[in-house]
């Protein structure tokens, strides 16, 4: 028996307004989440199968009778400002070889977020950066990552590509290049929305 094989689509008509958001869907139309890699229990390192666990199908090992809670994964990205544009690098690795977008990364387990988003601009681009607010927190239905989007500034280092990156350059923000992901776009609006709310904050009463 082979298990039917998610594939990963596009919905234009999300709820939350996105231009577009990623889904899992099963073929042949059922929604479900799979969990492809996760096979084996970490505690017995028996295989695992799956069970109805508070109202959602879930990897379940019967020799140790637990059930594996999948959490999800948070990685940052960070708009960096500099020269009046905004820093975008591009991808040396897939997804989205070879597209333009921003430092971003996945936040280790114990590390302070904040620290993971200048972690990864430093990496990314060579720059030492202020992370200076949080943007927003972004979620999708069915999407295993949620996006934490800083807005940080250039306090040191050299524009220069690093490990995840083919080049780097400073955008304006009316002339970006096309994005390598879906969200891209709406993450610059709330950007652009975050930065105006920012400034306006920021003005006497
Ligand atoms: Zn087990």
């Amino acid at each position: 028996m082979s298990s039917p094989i998610a594939s990963r689509v596009l919905d234009s008509t999300s709820e939350a307004g996105y231009d577009a958001t990623e889904k899992l869907i099963l073929a042949g139309g059922a929604s479900k989440l799979e969990y492809p890699g996760v096979n084996y229990c970490q505690g017995c390192g028996d295989r695992l199968g799956s069970k109805v666990v508070e109202g959602q199908e879930r990897p379940h090992c019967a020799s140790c009778r637990s059930t594996v809670f999948m959490d999800p994964k948070v990685a940052v990205v960070v708009l960096v400002s500099m020269d009046g544009g905004i820093v975008l690098i591009r991808r040396a690795i897939e997804p989205a070889l070879g597209g333009w977008s921003f430092p971003a990364g996945y936040v280790d387990r114990g590390e302070v977020v904040e620290e993971a988003a200048a972690r990864e601009v430093i990496e990314e681009t060579g720059l030492t950066v202020k992370v200076s607010g949080l943007v927003d927190l972004i979620s999708f239905a069915g999407e295993t990552v949620i996006l934490a989007v800083y807005a940080a500034e250039v306090i040191g280092g050299a524009l220069t590509a690093g490990s995840d990156s083919t080049e780097v350059r400073v955008f304006d923000p009316d002339e970006l290049p096309a994005l390598a992901f879906p969200h891209d776009i709406e993450i610059v609006a709330r950007w652009r929305n975050w930065t105006g709310r920012s400034l306006t904050a920021q003005e006497p009463l």
